[in-house]
């Protein structure tokens, strides 16, 4: 029995395999575009460090061997690379890579990919439906693109209506390096909020948010919710709300997550405050609560998204709260 194929994103401490075998050229490039071509001449490890906080880095094995790799540039919009093992590697795990790297893309909201060929490589890529592109090419090589469309589930299709209909960049996701969230409907109650509106969880994020909120109030912290679950299109409805006060588009997003894009439609995020506190200000960090979260929060599986000068370039945001694990501890 053969042993089975494995597409993922890349760990980090793969890089120096991974670099060194690019380096010695024992994996050939599926693509030779001049991009691929720069990863190979510098120095591989460090080029692709960067793409795995944003999972932009695929690997493909068989067992423990790899097989292929590939990447995606998600600011140029393209595949960045895609290499397979010049013995083990087949077309089929240079296919899957690209699949990976496709549905990535989508994740982050962009609708076309691109990819640059050369002779070789060119034949493969139209085979998965990549067509000339109008981008300019470099000498020997081909700009191809495909459109994601066809890829994308039907919730992923109607959050990209949202976003047209409010005039959001195209670009929002990968700007900010945030992906688009799906809506859950597995929810139960966790109490009012300090508007006195019934809020919602899963149900794991709703009994660990008990059991913190609990701990916390032990050592003498009160957390108040201000916002848990929300849609899509409440997040659409609060940004046109916005815009009907005549704010700039750039100054909305500055303050509030384009619709699909935030982590309460997983039902995993809370707005948290504290008596004497005002909801969703800066000013929550002063407070002992935010303190006592800093602390203990990770014991419950709850982290702080988007603390100050995160890489997202999305202002600090003291009392937004995600909860992390898949299952009780
Ligand atoms: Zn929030």
């Amino acid at each position: 029995m053969s042993a089975r194929l494995t597409v993922r994103p890349a760990h980090s401490r793969e890089l120096p395999l991974i670099g060194t075998l690019i380096k010695k050229r024992l994996l050939s490039l599926a693509q030779t575009g001049t991009q691929a071509g720069k990863i190979q001449q510098m120095n591989p490890e460090k080029q692709l460090t960067r793409l795995i906080p944003d999972q932009t880095l695929f690997v493909a094995r068989v067992g423990q061997n790899l097989v292929g790799l590939a990447a995606l540039d998600l600011d140029r919009g393209q595949i960045l690379a895609c290499y397979l093992d010049r013995e083990l590697g087949k077309k089929q795990h240079a296919v899957a890579l690209v699949q990976a790297v496709e549905q990535r893309a989508l994740a982050f909201g962009l609708r076309r990919l691109r990819i640059r060929v050369n002779s070789n490589t060119e034949a493969f890529f139209r085979k998965l439906e990549y067509t000339d592109g109008l981008a300019r090419a470099a000498a020997n090589e081909t700009v191809l693109e495909r459109s994601l469309l066809g890829h994308a589930e039907p919730w992923q299709r109607d959050r990209f209506r949202q976003l047209d209909e409010l005039g959001i960049p195209a670009n929002y996701g990968v700007r900010h390096r945030l992906t688009l969230v799906p809506e859950t409907d597995d929810l139960v109650s966790i109490g009012p909020d300090i508007y006195g509106r019934d809020q919602r969880l899963i149900p794991l994020a709703a009994k660990a948010w008990s059991a913190m909120r609990e701990a916390a109030l032990d050592q003498g912290v009160e957390l108040q919710v201000v916002s848990a679950f929300r849609t899509a299109t409440y997040q659409s409805g609060l940004i046109r709300r916005k815009m009907e006060q005549g704010k700039s588009m750039e100054a909305i997003l500055s303050s509030s997550t384009a619709p699909g894009f935030s982590e309460h439609h997983s039902g995993r995020a809370l707005d948290l405050t504290a008596p004497g506190s005002t909801p969703v200000e800066e000013i929550f960090a002063t407070t002992e609560a935010y303190h006592w979260l800093r602390v203990n929060a990770g014991v419950f599986g709850f982290r702080e998204t988007f603390p100050r000068n995160n890489r997202h370039g999305i202002l600090w945001e003291p009392w937004h709260w995600y909860y992390v694990r898949n299952q009780s501890s």
